[in-house]
């Protein structure tokens, strides 16, 4: 087992919410949720919840950029198909997560969401970086650059 070529991180299920540690460096595997069976998309942003946030986002041995948002907010549903693309050009080699600000208070809170949508970097389980507001792929992708 070549460790190197390993990049572990524990991702939500999109379809049943269970967690599954997955190697991302298999990711065009399509690796499967061991609860539900169905595929574990990795080329989509993933969905935090107050619950697994910690887990996800400590456990990662990849960068994980966090998009936060809520389902009214306009400038948010412009980000969506950015980080879309972000999601799929970085599989493998970041994860890119999304956390319903409405839905999960507390995390919103502990990281002192004060505007939507607002897009962390972490690494290591810390921040690193954010920017607020709807910003261009260009400009994310230097945000992703910078972990
Ligand atoms: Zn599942």
């Amino acid at each position: 087992m070549d460790a190197a070529a390993s990049r572990k991180a524990t991702v939500a299920c999109s379809s049943c919410g269970r967690l599954n540690r997955v190697d991302l460096a298999r990711a065009t595997d399509r690796p499967k949720c061991g609860a539900c069976g169905r595929p574990i998309a990795l080329d989509h942003p993933l969905p935090l919840s107050d619950a697994t946030f910690d887990r996800v986002v400590g456990d990662s041995e990849v960068p994980v950029l966090v998009d936060f948002y809520a389902d009214w907010c306009g400038p948010c549903k412009i980000m969506a198909p950015v980080l879309d693309a972000v999601a799929r050009a970085r599989a493998g080699s970041a994860l890119v997560a999304k956390l319903d600000t409405d839905r999960n208070p507390a995390v919103a809170r502990r990281f002192q969401i004060a505007s939507i949508p607002t897009l962390i970097l972490f690494r290591g389980g810390r921040e690193v970086a954010r920017e607020l507001g709807a910003i261009p792929r260009p400009r994310l992708e230097a945000l992703l650059d910078r972990a």
